[in-house]
C-alpha cells in the first residue's frame, strides 16, 4: 500500500472557515517560503504565477513540520484545530 493509498483512507474533518495555520501570505523571504513549499507533505504552501504565497489550511496532515521550520517567519501561528476538527488517521 503507498503512502498515497493510506492517506486516501483518512478522514478530515475541515474546519473550512478558522484556520489554525496562520501565514504571512505577504512574505517575500523566498528562502523561508521554499522551505514550506519543499518540506509540507500534502503541499498546501505554493506560489501563483506571480511568486505569491498561497495557503490553504484544507488537507493539513497537521505534522507540524511548517511550525517547526518556519514559525515566526512563514507561520506566525499554529494550533491544533479546535474541538473534533481536523484529520483522522485511520492508516497508522
Ligand atoms: S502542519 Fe504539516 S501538513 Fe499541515 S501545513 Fe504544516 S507542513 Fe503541511
Amino acid at each position: 500500500m503507498t503512502i498515497e493509498d493510506k492517506l486516501g483512507v483518512d478522514k478530515f474533518h475541515t474546519d473550512e472557515i478558522n484556520s489554525h495555520i496562520e501565514v504571512d501570505k505577504e512574505s517575500t523571504d523566498m528562502e523561508e517560503i521554499q522551505k514550506v513549499i519543499k518540506a509540507c507533505p500534502a503541499g498546501l504552501y505554493k506560489l501563483d504565477d506571480e511568486n505569491h504565497l498561497l495557503f490553504d489550511h484544507l488537507g493539513c496532515l497537521e505534522c507540524g513540520t511548517c511550525r517547526v521550520l518556519s514559525k515566526g517567519k512563514i507561520v506566525k501561528d499554529w494550533e491544533y484545530p479546535i474541538g473534533t476538527r481536523g484529520i483522522e488517521y485511520r492508516m497508522g
